[in-house]
């Protein structure tokens, strides 16, 4: 991996520099290590943030690592999100109810989990001007950024959340799990495939599955033979592509649509300022990640290329 890619430059880093981590499998094409090392550059603090491939029967010992090794903290990716709670002293309540903890701060020795995707999914939407107080959503997915979603909605003031999954029975727990925590809010179950007959208040779609996430780009969890309602505000979780299928859907209707890099680059500023006590450079976290993206593009691009001519 060149410097380029992991935003790092080896020079820089000395016994003095201060270590944070990622922490999933496989973690090659994350860009969470570009965004960070970015941040910490223009801030001008002397930290890094390395991509950590660790195998699940491994995940205790490299949890108990961090702290052996004097890290700062980490962040947690696919598939240890969930698995990684038994191995921390402490956890934040929201992480607790979502069931995942997505970022790790080592604090006075202790390990701290805590899950940032909730506030960075509710700071994009914030940032593009939608209020989701009082509102009516539908969640597509059921897997663990939906419950991040539907725990930061219903946190946020959201009256009714309907949750469409391909395996109901995972939405049946989600909405059970939720219910008891938020009393006040009303959670619907229902299979993907019913997703067309979505009730006509709400105002929010939210694909928090993993279709359109590349390389499988030409799929959607909204059918492609069926317009989405004008009226919503239709809300991606995918960042790669930035323009998915499901948004060309929306757009096309002339529905406001809002991408999965906002959510990316706020629950990212989330981690770094629990770690740092500085505040995160937002727009070069952002800028970052689309360079990033547009290089690993035209590299994919390339490599297709010299498929077909040879
Ligand atoms: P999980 O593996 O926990 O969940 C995957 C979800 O996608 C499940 O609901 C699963 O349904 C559904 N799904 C997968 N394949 C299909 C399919 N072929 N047809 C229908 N449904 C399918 O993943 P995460 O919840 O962690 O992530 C989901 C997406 O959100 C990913 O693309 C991820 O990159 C993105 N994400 C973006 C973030 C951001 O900051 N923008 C943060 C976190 C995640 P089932 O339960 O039936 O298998």
């Amino acid at each position: 991996m060149s410097h380029a890619q992991t935003g790092v430059s080896a020079l820089r880093v000395s016994g003095r520099t201060k270590l944070v981590g990622l922490l999933g499998l496989p973690v090659e094409h994350s860009l969470s290590p570009v965004m960070h090392n970015a941040a910490f550059a223009a801030l001008g603090l002397d930290w890094v943030y390395v991509p950590l491939p660790v195998y699940p029967d491994h995940l205790g010992e490299a949890v108990r690592g961090l702290r052996a090794m004097g890290f700062a903290g980490a962040n947690v990716t696919v598939p240890h999100k969930q698995a990684v709670l038994r191995h921390l002293d402490d956890i934040a309540e929201d992480a607790l109810v979502i069931g995942a903890v997505n970022t790790i701060v080592v604090r006075d020795n202790d390990l701290y989990g805590d899950n940032t995707d909730a506030s960075g999914f509710i700071a994009a939407l914030v940032e593009a001007g939608f209020d989701p107080r009082g509102v009516y959503a539908a969640v597509l997915g059921a897997g663990g950024a939906a419950r991040a979603v539907v725990h930061a909605l219903a946190n946020a003031g959201a009256r009714q959340i309907c949750v469409y999954n391909r395996h109901v029975q995972r939405a049946q727990d989600l909405c059970r799990d939720m219910a008891r925590f938020h009393t006040d809010v009303r959670f619907e179950a229902h299979s993907l495939d019913a997703v067309c007959n979505i009730d006509e208040d709400t105002s929010l779609l939210v694909n928090a599955t993993s279709l359109g996430m590349w390389p499988d780009t030409e799929s959607s969890p909204w059918p492609t033979d069926l317009p989405i309602p004008a009226h919503l505000t239709v809300c991606d979780l995918v960042y790669r592509p930035l323009e998915t299928l499901f948004l060309t859907q929306a757009r096309a209707v002339g529905a406001e649509t809002i991408g999965g890099l906002g959510m990316l680059v706020y629950q990212g500023a989330a981690a770094f300022e629990m770690w740092t006590g500085h505040s995160a450079p937002v727009h070069v976290m952002r800028q970052a990640c689309r360079e990033f993206l547009a290089i690993a593009d035209r590299a994919e691009a390339n490599v297709t290329e010299q498929q077909w001519v040879s």
